[in-house]
């Protein structure tokens, strides 16, 4: 096996099919549906070190997604979700983590090689590792350079993007090889319509007049979990939010602001796309606002937003 990238540096335990096995020997078979068809759904969540321990935010919400984004391909996850959280909590106690990010995946894997995946068995695993700021700390301060990118977002009318499903991420590395080939720190995806989707993972805010739309669910995106967070805290702070709006490539070059949203990129102001300034070309004073009252929730959980953290 080749060396261990640096990320999983010190991770001992991999959760398999309803056992603990160890980092090296957590293996997949070559001929594995999901590996040639990309047949998998995963999830991308984050682990929080508050000040009441170690929290997974919104792990009720990721668990859902996973079983729906399942749903759609017929993937029977053979655990139940409470198993999973189980799994996911004894991980992260295994590894000591106070803060870490998650992986849940299932998959078709070694079974009969063919489009139809119906005799391949349902693998699941679970992976946990430290992980820092996705798109840089100076990006979360300062702002992210993007470019649209020249890939299109599928539409869900040809793959459902609601789904979370490892196959269709070949479009969002298409779109991140193009920005980093191009010294971008992210792309922008518009959907086949040539209106703004979303980032290759990431939703997108617009802030004007100090109000704050987001690109709707028809507009062929993943219905993020972060951006669902984000839109309740913004509503909780007295923000008009627009959570339907169909944006165009030009209102994103006017915007007062712009920011992303995800698991992996938190809240992350963009600062400039395809080299336009926006606003003051730094992160401004709504995503600042809305940034900070992100962080802080997560580092001291209101109880008004308790039932977003499972402690670990
Ligand atoms: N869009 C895409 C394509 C993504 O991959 C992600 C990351 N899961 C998001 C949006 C943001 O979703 P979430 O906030 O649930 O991480």
């Amino acid at each position: 096996m080749s060396e261990r990238p640096e990320m999983f540096e010190g991770v001992d335990t991999i959760w398999q099919d309803g056992e603990f096995v160890d980092f090296e020997d957590a293996q997949v078979h070559v001929l594995a549906h999901a590996l040639h068809y990309g047949t998998g759904v995963f999830e991308g969540v984050r682990c929080y070190d508050t000040d009441d321990g170690p929290a997974i935010f919104r792990w009720q919400e990721h668990l859902d997604r996973l079983y729906e984004s399942a749903k759609v391909y017929d993937i029977e996850i053979p655990f139940e979700p409470e198993e999973l959280t189980e799994a996911t909590v004894e991980l992260i106690r295994r590894e000591e983590l106070d803060s870490c990010y998650i992986r849940p995946i299932a998959f078709y894997g070694y079974g009969p090689l063919g489009l139809n995946p119906s005799e391949s068995p349902v693998e699941t695993a679970i992976g946990v590792w430290p992980w820092g700021a996705y798109l840089g700390e100076e990006a979360l301060k300062e702002g992210i350079d993007t470019a649209i990118s020249s890939w299109r977002k599928h539409s869900s009318s040809q793959i459902p993007t609601s789904a979370k499903t490892t196959g269709t991420y070949v479009n969002s590395v298409l779109a991140s090889l193009e920005a980093k080939g191009n010294d971008y720190g992210e792309a922008i995806v518009l959907n086949k319509e040539g209106n703004v989707a979303e980032g290759p993972g990431e939703n997108i805010f617009l802030v004007r007049d100090g109000e704050i739309y987001t690109t709707g669910l028809a507009e062929s995106i993943l219905d993020g979990i972060t951006r669902r967070s984000v839109i309740t805290i913004a509503e909780d702070l007295g923000y008009e939010v627009h959570d339907d709006a169909t944006i165009s490539r030009g209102e994103l070059y006017t915007a007062d602001e712009l920011f992303f949203t995800g698991t992996a990129a938190e809240v992350t102001p963009i600062r400039s796309v395809d080299d336009n300034e926006i606003g003051a070309g730094t992160k401004g004073p709504v995503t600042d606002e809305l940034q900070t009252r992100f962080f802080d929730i997560l580092e001291s959980p209101p109880e008004q937003y308790d039932d977003w953290f499972t402690y670990v």
